[in-house]
């Protein structure tokens, strides 16, 4: 697909090349957290060989490079997602913390009882469970727009009536990890602020995966996580508007997050800086920014053309199977394709195939609301990334043919 040779971009990943059980590991959990590319793995070990010191306080040099360096990181997140300015970027420990954050800073602030947070059936469990804790706390209430049958897309016409007050906040999954349904988020946003209603969007699917520019889609918050998009774990984004983050409160009190602090009272920093409390992870960020590098060196466009014709492949490959049943959207899939075998519960699925030296995922994929409405408890998961063939799938598909013969024996 578009002119990148994908095999030789392996070569980029050390972790790819091994046997596994014997067998040669194909990795297909990516949907869990990606693999890292070189260039990540040596940002890391070069910052704490040469730059490791704390940020923003000491006036020596390395003290002064770590700063450059997390600062440099923030201002090519803004990039990454096209916000107007690096001030609109929040490091945190991932999306959930992102979400979190959004959800006591914003939310306790914002919310009455009475108040609707309005969220999909798709949500994983990171952008829902802080909104039920946000609920109860404020006496507001929480309602979802359904999706419809396996395929899990969500009911345009539900929306159209439920997007208006008493809703003050629509959160919701760009890119469902469980389904890989792919929702229309700017046409929401722009709906919703129609409306007077603020907007998150959870791209901890999307951001490494497809071109992604907060302007266009118009959202208030967008939160992501490094892990998911060749950067290290620890470390994740919340883009918020300006206009929003500068008049939330902090979060966590603590060092590097204040102007001035006496014995009984304290004055903020402005944002982002007021929602970074303590030391941050340092290296993250700087791993991430290499990361971000390396995933625009290859092309978000073309990543995201290559995921989405592996994953039809792999759909329209697995749906010739007899006995299966496969969920998510048949076509304008992301990369992920989830399913059961008749009569085999996911984890036996999972279990074979790592013998086979396949990573695959079985389970809720913590979205267990959404496994209930589907009727079942969990599916097994295939969940690809550019660094995935076709050959691979094959060898997929192979292996899934033959535990689904295995048990219908
Ligand atoms: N939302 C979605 C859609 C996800 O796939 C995940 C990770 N599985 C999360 C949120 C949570 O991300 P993290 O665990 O990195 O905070």
């Amino acid at each position: 697909t578009g002119g990148v040779d994908w095999h030789r971009l392996r070569e980029d990943f050390p972790i790819l090349h091994q046997t596994v059980h014997g067998k040669p590991l194909i990795y297909f959990d990516n949907a869990a957290t990606s693999q890292k590319p070189r260039v990540v793995i040596e940002t890391l070990r070069r910052y704490y060989e040469r730059d490791n010191a704390n940020v923003h306080r000491g006036i020596h040099e390395l003290s002064n490079r770590a700063t450059q360096a997390y600062e440099a990181a923030r201002t090519r997140v803004a990039r990454f997602l096209n916000a107007r300015s690096p001030d609109e970027i929040v490091f945190t420990r991932g999306t959930t913390e992102g979400i979190n954050l959004v959800a006591q800073a914003w939310g306790l602030q914002n919310l009455r009882p009475g108040d609707v947070i309005l969220l999909t059936e798709l949500e994983h469990h990171s952008n829902l469970v802080p909104w039920q804790m946000l609920a109860q706390r404020v006496g507001a209430k929480l309602a979802f727009v359904p999706v419809t049958g396996d395929e899990g897309l969500v009911d345009e016409r539900r929306l159209a009536e439920l997007l208006a007050p008493p809703v003050k906040l629509f959160a919701m999954v760009h890119v469902s990890n469980s389904l890989g349904v792919v929702n229309p988020v700017a046409d929401w946003c722009a709906r919703a602020r129609q409306r007077g209603i603020v907007t998150l969007v959870d791209g901890a699917q999307s951001a490494g995966h497809m071109p992604v520019d907060v302007q266009a889609i118009g959202c208030d918050f967008f939160v992501f996580s490094g892990h998911k998009t060749c950067g290290p774990t620890g470390v994740g984004v919340l883009y918020g508007r300006r206009e929003l983050l500068e008049h939330m409160p902090p979060w966590q009190g603590g060092g590097e997050m204040i102007l001035s602090v006496d014995y009984h009272q304290t004055t903020f920093k402005a944002p982002p800086h007021r929602f970074e409390a303590g030391t941050p992870d340092i290296s993250g960020p700087i791993g991430l920014h290499a990361a971000l590098d390396y995933l625009d060196g290859i092309g978000r466009a073309r990543i995201w053309q290559h995921d989405q014709e592996l994953a039809q492949y792999a759909y329209d490959r697995l749906a010739a199977i007899p006995g299966i049943r496969l969920f998510g959207p048949k076509r304008g899939r992301a990369g992920l394709v989830s399913f059961l075998l008749n009569d085999v519960h996911a984890h036996d699925v999972v279990t074979l195939a790592d013998r086979e030296g396949i990573a695959l995922r079985g389970g809720h994929h913590c979205t267990q609301p959404l496994m209930r409405k589907l009727g079942v408890e969990s599916t097994a998961r295939a969940s690809f990334y550019f660094y995935n063939t076709f050959e691979e799938v094959d060898r997929f598909v192979e292996v899934i043919r033959a535990i689904q013969k295995f048990f219908s024996r």
